[in-house]
């Protein structure tokens, strides 16, 4: 493993000695010994960061350079980046516990691949356009929306950060990250890459730290906008604060997901996928399918099913290959999942599996848990759980199932599994999530990404995501205007 101390913070793309004595102490989920630690970055750090990303993007060679340029540092970053990918996962896994397995395709191989398919958007991205307007051709430009700060949770943390500060990189903003306090080791050593590759001065800063890092970021009145993953409680507090300043903002929140079994569907494969669906990264994904809906005919079969895939589950030691359910992140978040177990139990649903007891002495495991003849008003329907909690829900027909589907605050994602693709389709249609999936429930990072209702505001990924760090400028003209290429 690497060394895992940081004295300094990287600010405005040098390293330098935080404006505090305060430090953020990694604690392993598994062994819940220290791992290492980092400095937490103060408001002062903030603003200094802040500061410098203004004074490059208002002044420095950044935001003039040619798309290739800025694009040539990325490959490079991808490149050094793709030489450590399973040490970075090993290092997410230390500070987190998802699964090795996880770790590696879900979150440093995916990290890079977003590097990748940002370079590919960005190649047939339109910077620059010619439209025929009222009085001759419009020129339209796709300007950097300027300083731009990310914010991101723990979960899947390089995932993240990556369709935040790659596309807004490439388009000329500058960027400062603020990574979670949970996982500020993986940010760190993404800091030490970035040194590498050279970056202007004040182009990238990387500030982890808490609920005060975050918002002395999203307050300070040299940020343009605001690029936020998180829970949606928070997203809410930061569109206000946004508001204020009409400060850009685009929010990643929450989710509470439906998978829709049709009668039709093949229950075995059905529920082997929602094994990865449901329970990926320990129930800790905003797009984990955990309320499963099944008509009356087909409850006790798809219950039983579900009920012998997760006895199956492997938990424990998450750096081990076999491991399916590592620990939690953090105690905060055990107490608060064992907590949604206790309700469910509380308000009538029945427990075929699981419990709120702890399956090993150390560390932050939880029990995987399954509820049925649960009603879609209980807490454990409602309310996102992020842990390996699923919820089997009744439906009477399949318009009550779409219902059901629809119900709920959220709209982040959701699927439906059935034999006839077509007829999925039409279900697809009908729900209001972001994203949806037919026999199968995985992002696919080329495409749109994002939420209806309190589960965000914009996109990630593809032309979509890149779209959100520029702001359009149109030119019009009194002459024909000339060819620039
Ligand atoms: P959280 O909202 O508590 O924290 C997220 C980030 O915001 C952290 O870096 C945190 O330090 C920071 N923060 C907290 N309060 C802040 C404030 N007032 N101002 C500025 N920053 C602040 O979320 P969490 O519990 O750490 O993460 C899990 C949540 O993230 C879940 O709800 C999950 O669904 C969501 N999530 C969404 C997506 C998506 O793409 N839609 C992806 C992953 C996770």
């Amino acid at each position: 493993m690497r060394p895992l101390a940081y004295d300094q913070l990287f600010i405005g793309g040098r390293w330098r000695k935080p404006a505090t004595g305060q430090r953020i102490s990694v604690i392993s989920p598994h062994s819940e010994e220290p791992i290492g630690e980092t400095p937490y970055a103060a408001p002062e750090d903030v603003d200094l960061a802040v500061r410098s990303a203004r004074a490059a993007f208002d002044d420095g060679p950044w935001p003039r350079m040619s798309v290739a340029d800025r694009m040539a540092k990325i490959e490079k970053l991808a490149a050094l980046y793709s030489e450590h990918t399973d040490e970075m996962a090993d290092l997410i896994t230390a500070e987190m516990g998802s699964p090795r397995s996880f770790s590696r395709l879900g979150q440093a191989a995916g990290a890079v691949a977003q590097m990748h398919l940002g370079l590919a958007t960005a190649r047939e991205f339109p910077w620059v356009e010619r439209r025929p307007g009222l009085f001759g051709e419009v020129h339209i430009r796709r300007a950097p929306v300027g300083v731009v700060g990310a914010i991101v949770p723990w979960n899947v943390p390089q995932f993240l950060i990556m369709p935040k500060m790659v596309p807004a990189l490439i388009a000329g903003c500058t960027v400062v990250v603020k990574p979670a306090p949970e996982t500020p080791l993986d940010a760190m050593w993404l800091a030490e890459m970035l040194d590498e590759i050279d970056l202007p001065e004040g182009v990238i800063s990387i500030v982890p730290g808490g609920r005060d890092t975050g918002e002395a970021l999203v307050r300070h009145p040299g940020v343009d906008k605001i690029s936020f993953t998180g829970s949606s409680a928070t997203g809410r507090h930061i569109a206000a604060l946004c508001g204020e300043q009409l400060k850009r903002v685009s929010l990643e929140l929450g989710g509470k997901s439906a998978a829709i079994i049709l009668d039709d569907a093949d229950i075995e494969r059905t529920v082997q996928h929602l094994k990865t669906a449901s329970l990926m990264n320990n129930g800790q994904a905003c797009v984990a399918q955990t309320r499963i809906l099944v008509s009356g005919r087909r409850h006790d079969a798809v219950v039983d099913a579900l009920a012998d895939m997760m006895t199956g589950l492997r938990v424990g030691d998450p750096t081990d290959e076999s491991t399916d359910i590592g620990p939690l992140v953090a105690q905060r978040q055990q107490q608060r999942v064992q907590g949604y177990i206790a309700s469910g139990t509380a308000e009538g649903a029945r427990m075929v599996l699981g419990g709120t007891d702890k399956p090993h002495e150390r560390g932050w495991y939880v029990r995987p848990t399954l509820f049925a003849d649960a009603t879609n008003e209980m807490r454990i329907a409602r309310e996102e759980i992020f842990g390996p909690v699923l919820t089997v829900l009744k439906y009477a027909d399949e318009g009550d199932a779409v219902r059901i589907a629809n119900d709920s605050d959220y709209g982040l994602a959701g699927s439906v599994w059935t034999s006839d693709v077509a007829h999925g389709l039409r279900i697809a249609e009908q729900v209001r999530t972001g994203t949806y999936g037919i026999n199968m429930y995985t992002l696919d990072t080329t495409a749109p990404f994002g939420g209806f209702k309190q589960s965000g505001i914009g996109r990630e990924f593809g032309t979509e995501g890149l779209s959100e760090y520029v702001e359009l400028q149109t030119t019009v003209s009194a002459q024909k205007l000339p060819d620039l290429t």
